[in-house]
């Protein structure tokens, strides 16, 4: 059973195509981004402010998070909701990077990543995994480590028009800095920073559309 990890930076494309390579190879998908949201998600209803990392410290343990691993109904649940939506509102994704920066947070979620993983395996089902620390931290031992990149101009274009598909309006301008902003605090923090597995493969998605880079990972994963 095939256990592949994609990691990249925001916009990069891991989601589409993660989601896009498990639903051809038949495989399951787990999104670990949505699993630091749905954490951030709690926090913020629950009043915590996102740089009081005591308070989230202690708090990181009650947030029950339910990811589901079907690349057709890619959705997640937060104490028996499903959040699929509301984790991606602006006020989620402006303070993710810095719940997400706390280690209690990181050791509660990598555990609820690695157990998802074991029972997808167990149903007899291989599984993509994408996050920014998977190849170097979740799973280093994985049978096949991607390392998604994109030119910063087109992943900030990408994500403008995902965001109006959603109905939301950005010029490509803020959400290229907000990108920008994301990543320098994504890669610079002290716990699992976003970095590149030194045995991962370098896919670059910057020239092609969504369906070659799905076909360039399937290969690789065909290739196991
Ligand atoms: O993938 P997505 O952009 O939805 O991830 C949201 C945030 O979750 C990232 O900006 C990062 O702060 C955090 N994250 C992380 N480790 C992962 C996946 C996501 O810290 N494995």
């Amino acid at each position: 059973m095939t256990v592949v990890a994609v990691d990249g930076a925001a916009g990069s494309g891991k989601s589409s195509v993660s989601k896009g390579v498990a639903r051809l190879l038949g495989m399951g998908y787990l999104d670990t981004g949505a699993m630091y949201r749905a954490m951030t998600l709690w926090m913020l209803e629950h009043g915590v402010d996102p740089m009081d990392t005591e308070t989230i410290t202690r708090w990181a343990g009650q947030p029950v998070i339910a990811p589901s691993t079907d690349p057709d109904r890619a959705c997640i649940s937060l104490n028996g909701r499903d959040v699929t939506r509301a984790i991606r509102a602006p006020e989620v994704t402006a303070a993710v990077s810095a719940v997400s920066a706390v280690p209690k947070v990181r050791a509660t979620l990598v555990r609820l990543q690695r157990q998802t993983v074991a029972d997808a395996l167990a149903a007899g089902l291989g599984v993509i995994v994408e996050g920014r620390d998977i190849g170097t931290v979740v799973l280093p031992d994985a049978d096949l480590k991607v390392f998604l990149v994109a030119d910063p101009t087109v992943r900030a274009q990408r994500r403008a028009a995902e965001d109006l598909a959603r109905g939301v309006t950005t010029d490509v301008s803020t959400t290229a800095a907000a990108l920008a902003e994301r990543d320098q605090a994504d890669s610079t923090r002290v716990v699992s920073p976003l970095e590149q597995a030194p045995d991962a493969v370098v896919v670059d998605g910057t020239h092609d559309d969504l369906d070659s880079v799905i076909a360039i990972v399937a290969d690789l994963v065909r290739g196991v």
